[in-house]
């Protein structure tokens, strides 16, 4: 009985054994492929992770994610570049934007889980962002959006967007029609001023008095005609017709030609003088004919324009350089104020009125005009004014604006000098 008792415990003894090898096998063998499922779910989420801050990265705005705590969690590169040294991440809110305008709408956000967008001006002093590709005042849009996501932790993505270029065109346009609406109001109060005045009973038979109304409402009539076109001219230039100006040989000489023939009365009214001086006269450009006559016309009409009184010489000139072909209108006239210099190319700009200039003669479109025009056709101009000494505008094109020269179809067609002394 006895021995076979032992050998029956002896044989549940090695069963035993052999369940508990067996089952601490299974056990490895089960955390083994537990870890190996770690590891590859840990492997899949870091590609998962790396695919996300891939495509973050490539977003064309600056982007930052905030959790329930209100700390900074992740900024795609835009958004680390904003803060160029600074160290951002895992800090609180208000340490990384510092300006409580961009602060209040993330916690907004995160508060009420809510979409906030709002749009800031920031002065480069209080800009949060240290960053020396924005000098000056600088616009931005913040956007603020709480993420839906399955995880207990709420966390508001942030879109801080640079709007400066936007703005500033939207500015520039605001400003346009502003200006525009101005100029155009003072000639049309004029003109009905007058048409009211000849509406009054017994006016019109007084012939002298009608007549000289009529002239009156005609040269308001010219001026608004005026400014309209030339915002015509602008809006055309602005809105990418440049990129189909109609490019074609033209000799500049005879393009100095029509200027003058144009202005003709006003000089010898004026009794000035206009010289050309090209080191070629057979100088043939590559340009729109339309822009470039319009160009020197608004040049030679602004020296005549503002020295009615002096004995002007107008000079308009070339000479292809190094660095390309230069063109200028210079005249010896009361010239520019150097305060004035850096702003008489913007639109509807006037230098305070000359002392001889008794009323408003341009439109202030026209330096615009010609700045436009210039670089539409890849150039330059600048100007220089030494009062009563020499006014000089100098237009600088790339070499590809000369066209090959060609014999001249009529010899004769030259230039000669307007003078009244000529
Ligand atoms: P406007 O139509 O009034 O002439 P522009 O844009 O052509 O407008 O010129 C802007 C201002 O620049 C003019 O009002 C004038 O005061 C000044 N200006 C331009 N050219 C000359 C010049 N040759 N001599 C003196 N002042 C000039």
């Amino acid at each position: 009985m006895v021995p076979s008792l032992l050998i029956l415990s002896a044989g549940l003894a090695v069963t035993l054994g052999l369940l508990v090898i067996r089952y601490c096998r299974e056990q490895t063998h089960r955390s083994e492929e537990i870890r190996r499922l770690e590891e590859k779910h840990l492997s899949e989420r870091a590609t998962l992770q790396s695919e996300n801050h891939a495509l973050l990265n490539a977003l064309n705005d600056p982007l930052f994610l905030i959790d329930a705590e209100q700390r900074l969690q992740f900024a795609n590169i835009l958004g680390m570049s904003l803060f160029s040294e600074r160290d951002i991440l895992n800090r609180p809110l208000e340490e990384v934007f510092l300006d409580r305008r961009i602060c209040d709408p993330i916690r907004q956000a995160l508060k009420e889980q809510i979409p906030v967008t709002t749009q800031l001006t920031l002065a480069q002093e209080s800009s949060p962002f240290d960053n020396e590709d924005h000098p000056g005042e600088t616009t931005w849009l913040v956007d603020a959006r709480p993420i839906d996501c399955e995880q207990s932790t709420s966390y508001v993505r942030v879109i801080i967007r640079n709007t400066t270029d936007e703005h500033h065109t939207e500015q520039v346009r605001k400003d346009f029609v502003a200006n525009a609406s101005h100029e155009l109001r003072t000639p049309l109060a004029i003109i009905n001023g007058y048409l009211e005045n000849l509406l009054e009973e017994g006016m019109l038979s007084d012939q002298a008095t009608a007549l000289r109304f009529l002239r009156i409402m005609r040269k308001h009539g010219k001026r608004i005609a005026r400014i309209v076109e030339d915002m015509l001219i602008i809006s055309r230039l602005e809105s990418g017709e440049a990129g189909s100006l109609k490019v074609k040989p033209f000799r500049l000489e005879a393009c100095i030609r029509d200027v003058v023939e144009r202005l003709e009365s006003v000089i010898t009214e004026q009794g000035a003088e206009v010289t050309l001086s090209m080191s070629d006269p057979d100088l043939r450009m590559k340009g729109d004919r339309f822009y470039w006559t319009q160009v020197l016309f608004n040049l030679v009409e602004n020296a005549l324009k503002q020295n009615p009184e002096i004995a002007l010489v107008i000079e308009v000139g070339s000479e292809t350089a190094e660095d390309g072909l230069r063109i200028w209108v210079a005249d010896n006239g009361v010239g520019i104020p150097a305060a004035d210099l850096p702003f008489i190319f913007r639109r509807f700009y006037r230098v305070e009125k000359h002392h001889s200039q008794v009323e408003i003669k341009g439109t202030g479109l026209g330096l615009s005009i010609v700045r436009r025009a210039i670089d539409a056709h890849g150039g330059k101009v600048d100007v220089t004014s030494v009062p009563g000494e020499e006014t000089r505008f100098e237009i600088l094109l790339p070499k590809t604006a000369i066209a090959k020269s060609k014999p001249r179809k009529n010899p004769d067609e030259a230039f000669e000098v307007k003078s009244p002394r000529a």
